[in-house]
Order: C-alpha cells, then structure tokens, then sequence
C-alpha cells in the first residue's frame, strides 16, 4: 500500500494513455492536488507554531514568521489592542523577519470593528477603501495616515469580543498580487492565530488576580509545589515572602475603600517592579500578597523583601486628599531539598513569621528560622 498511489504513474498503461490523461487534465490535477497538500501541510505547520507559543508577542513573532516565509511580503504590521476595555493599540512592524519601526500612525482601531463584524475575512486595501472610506472623517483620516504605508492587505484578528488587532501586509516584494487562494490561506491560518490569542486570555483570566494583574493564589501554589520539587532535584534553595498591609482597615475606615483599591492598585505595581522575570508575585486575596522567588537563598531574599518594604514606604499613590504613606509586614521562609515540606507549610511558615513582624511593631521582615524563635530583620 505504502507506494501504491504513485505506483501507477509509472505503468506501461499510462505512458499508453499519456496524451489522452494530458488532455483530459488528469496530469494538471494532479500538479494541483500536490501543491494543495502542501499548502495544507504548511497550514497545520504553521498551526503547530502558533500554538506552541505561549505569550501574545510570540504568537505574533510566529504568525509573522509563517506569513513572511510563505510570501515575502515588504512588511507586515500588527496593530494591536493589549487591553479589550481600552481604545489605545500598540503597533509592531517587520520588515525582513526583523521588528522595525515603521512609523505608521494610527492610534485607534475601533472604526473597523463594525465591517470586520460583519466580513470576519482578510481583505484588499484597496477594496475596503472604496467600501468605508465615505463612512465618516475618523476613518479618511485613518486610511490617510495607511496609504502612506501603503499596506496591500488587511487581515482581521477577531474573537468572542470583537477585533483584537489587525494585521497589514505589504505587497509581495517578489511575485505577484496576492489571489483567492493564498487569502484563503491567510484566513485560515488567521482562524488558529484568534484562537491561540482567546486561549492565551482564558490561561491568563485562569492565573492572574482581576484586580491587580498579578498571579493569583491558586497559580502561587502550583508553582510553589513545581519549586518544591525542583529544589529537591536540584539542591538549590527558594524562598518564599508573604506581605500583608499594616493596618489597612483603619485607611479604609479614614480615607474609603475606593482609597484603599487605589493603594493596592500602586501597591501590586510596587511588587511587579522589584521582582526579577522568573519569580512568581500574586494576590493572596484582600491586601495579602506573596513572592516565589525560586532559586534563591535566604540572604538574598532578606535583600529582595528589605528593598519592597523600602520601596512602599516611598511610594506615591496620587488622591484627593493627599494620601499617608502605607507600610507592609513581611514574613519570609527559605527551603531546599533537605525540608521535607508541603506548599501548606511553607505558606504557614512564612504567615508566622509575618506574624511576627506584626507583633514586633509591623514594618518590618521576619524570617523563618524554626518553630521558635523567628529572627527579626531589623
Ligand atoms: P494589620 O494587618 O496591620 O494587623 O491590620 P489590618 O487592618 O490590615 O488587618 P485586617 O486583616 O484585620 O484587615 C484587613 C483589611 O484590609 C480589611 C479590609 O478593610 C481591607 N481590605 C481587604 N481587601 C481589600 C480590598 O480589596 N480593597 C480595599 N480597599 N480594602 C481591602
Ligand atoms: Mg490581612
Ligand atoms: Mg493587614
């Protein structure tokens, strides 16, 4: 079976027949089945890529790859709404594979969310000029500012709530205009880009906290499981901080709750920054939050929690009225494979030492050192 289907091209009967199959077409059918296929591989390549990547940017650097490689475009542009509430986009260009700066001025992409609702295909420029550029001033003024990139295509990226980007391609840089089969292509390709963008947003709603962007309580202890068992393989230690705001329910009582989300709004941006990549800062929920930091000692982590604590105490959160300086308490426990723990304990752990740093006067970091006594930092 394996050679069977191509077996037959070389039987003495078909060097009989050859001008009849010529004639018929068999032979170009076929030319034409074989290039299909190949392009449907690359499609499921392409796919394959797409939904390997695990953040928007590396969907966007994929599909730009898969988009280039197929047809060498002058350039392609994303044009992009990183936040589905607001209207300010980001925009991305390539050119040759590599990001530049295309200078294209366009800040809003709201205009086309009624026709790509209604048309959900890409689309020549050209052609849907003529079909919106009568709707309205903003949108003259948008395609103004395309023409002078001179984009040859628009390809929507749509999802369960409306258009998250669209893409511009240039001209070919080497073949022709771009037919109905290669859009169909791009159509579909574009289908499996929304779906690992909707994916992406499911995962990231599934493990981030609403309210402050970072990881919530159910991720921070995965990871703190996933950080117990690579110390133990490795030998390395991790630490883990636990912070909780100093007396925040008299802020709430004197200044209002709206106050009080402010700070912890400005409070999780504070955590953010002083963090490197690989550590994991979440809510606990209220206004307890908590480092992973893996791959790291006791030491340095005093170090890391120390310069938080530091960092608070001079952080601006703009109100009216002016708002006092909040603190935090922080409780920190280190742990390598010699600690036979479960992520309960560690969080237990690390909620004692906090605890003392509460008892102590608050303000401050204690760190886990055996059941008693914990060690104050300051
Ligand atoms: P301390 O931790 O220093 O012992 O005192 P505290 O007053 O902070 O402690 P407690 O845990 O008793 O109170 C926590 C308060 O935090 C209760 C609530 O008013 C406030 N809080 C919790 N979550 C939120 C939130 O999402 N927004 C606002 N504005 N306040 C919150
Ligand atoms: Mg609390
Ligand atoms: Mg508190």
């Amino acid at each position: 079976m394996e050679n069977s289907n191509r077996d037959f091209l070389s039987s003495p009967k078909i060097i009989e027949h050859y001008s009849l199959l010529q004639d018929i077409g068999v032979f170009s059918y076929i030319d034409q089945l074989n290039s299909e296929i190949k392009e449907y591989q690359s499609l499921l390549f392409g796919a394959a890529e797409i939904f390997n990547r695990t953040s928007i940017d590396d969907i966007m650097d994929a599909t730009v790859w898969q988009i280039s490689n197929q047809y060498l475009p002058s350039f392609i542009a994303f044009v992009w709404k990183p936040l589905q509430n607001r209207e300010d986009v980001t925009i991305k260009g390539y050119q040759n594979y590599k990001l530049v700066d295309l200078a294209l001025n366009i800040s809003n992409i709201s205009p086309f969310e009624p026709f790509f609702h209604e048309n959900r295909e890409p689309v020549l420029y050209s052609a849907l000029k003529k079909m919106m550029v009568n709707n309205n001033e903003e949108i003259k003024i948008i395609f103004n500012n395309l023409d002078v990139l001179g984009p040859e295509l628009l390809i929507p990226i749509l999802g369960p709530s409306g258009l998250y980007g669209i893409i511009l391609v240039g001209a070919k840089i080497l073949t022709g205009a771009y037919t109905s089969s290669e859009i169909i292509f791009l159509r579909q390709l574009m289908s499996f880009v929304s779906q690992a963008i909707q994916n992406h947003i499911h995962y990231e709603h599934s493990v981030r906290d609403v309210k402050t962007g970072l990881f919530n309580h159910g991720f921070l202890t995965t990871r703190l499981n996933e950080e117990i068992s690579r110390t133990r393989r490795t030998g390395l230690t991790a630490s883990l901080v636990v912070i909780d705001v100093d007396k925040f329910k008299n802020f709430n009582d004197s200044y209002g709750h709206l106050a009080g989300d402010r700070v912890l709004e400005y409070l999780a941006r504070t955590i953010k920054s002083s963090v490197r990549t690989d550590d994991v800062p979440s809510r606990f929920g209220g206004e307890e939050f908590s480092i992973l930091l893996p791959s790291t000692d006791g030491e340095i982590a005093l170090t890391v929690a120390e310069r938080l604590r530091k960092s608070v105490l001079a952080m601006q959160v703009p109100w009216d009225p002016p708002l006092p300086q909040v603190t935090i308490s922080l409780g920190l426990v280190s742990f390598n494979k010699d600690e036979d723990v479960t992520s309960d304990d560690l969080i237990h752990r690390a909620d004692e030492a906090l605890y003392h740093s509460k008892e102590t006067g608050r303000n401050r970091t204690s760190v886990w050192q055996g059941p008693l006594p914990i060690k104050n930092a300051q």
